[in-house]
């Protein structure tokens, strides 16, 4: 076993499923009623983020098993006159575990900054979240070869106001947007250069970085998920499209674990 391979035996697979704008409260607890069987006794931390009319009965079918649920977004303020917002404490009362942040649906349709985020990462971990911070460059930027100025650049504005010992806390997903919905999966080379520079680079920054969770998505399938899986640095997968069906999310699972 290589010195990689031994640090990351000590992290837990980390898989979570988003499921962006689908599901109603029906579907989600049958999809949980199908999934949760198959998920049983797990090595793996297994992660639900449904939309947020579904949280409250995700919640309550989770509590019996080991599959956590996080939010797919909040407000980084606690209370206020933020009209269609939710911020972190309700989340936490809600029974949520953690919170995918910065997702690039987030960023390039709604205007999400990394301004807001570098106050939505603290707010998360303020109020007991466990933030699940998306970061990841585009097709042009990829082919510039400037994947990791983007990299950098996202991580030291979300990350500038959390506090080293804190940072392994954040779990990181690389998510080159190129590859996300489209069916391109970034190799599972590419994918791990990506992922050992962000580690390296955490490292700099004085986290834990031997703790750091860092995942890969991107059009993640039961059929390549394996092999993703095996980089040493390669900790989990943050899933769509593939999350939407039990059967195919609970083989990623198996695959990683
Ligand atoms: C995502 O939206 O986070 C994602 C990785 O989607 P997909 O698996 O469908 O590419």
């Amino acid at each position: 076993m290589g010195a990689s391979e031994r640090e990351r035996s000590t992290r837990a697979p980390y898989i979570a499923a988003n499921w962006k704008m689908h599901k109603t409260v029906a579907q989600a607890v049958q999809f949980l009623d199908e999934l949760l069987p198959r998920v049983e006794g797990t090595r793996s931390e297994v992660v639900v983020c449904p939309p947020f009319t579904s949280l409250h009965a995700v919640v309550e079918r989770c509590r019996q098993g080991a599959v956590r649920v996080a939010a797919q977004n909040m407000h980084e303020a606690d209370s206020g006159a933020y009209t269609g917002e939710v911020s972190g404490s309700m989340l936490v009362d809600a029974g949520v575990h953690a919170v995918i942040l910065g997702h690039s649906e987030r960023r390039e349709l709604f205007g999400e900054t990394d301004e807001a985020l570098a106050s939505k990462v603290p707010a998360a971990l303020e109020a007991g979240l466990e933030p699940i911070l998306c970061v990841g460059e585009s097709e042009e930027a990829r082919d510039a070869r400037q994947t990791e100025a983007v990299l950098e650049r996202q991580l030291q504005a979300d990350l500038a106001d959390v506090a080293a010992a804190a940072l392994a806390g954040v779990v990181i997903a690389y998510e080159p947007i190129w590859a996300i919905g489209t069916g391109r999966t970034a190799t599972p080379w590419q994918a791990q250069e990506a992922i050992a520079f962000i580690r390296d680079m955490l490292r700099e920054r004085g986290a834990e970085a031997d703790r750091l969770r860092i995942l890969y998505g991107g059009s993640v399938k039961p059929g390549n998920a394996a092999e993703l899986m095996a980089q040493a640095d390669i900790d989990g997968a943050l899933v769509g499209g593939a999350s939407l069906d039990p059967e195919e999310f609970a083989a990623i699972v198996e695959a990683a674990t």
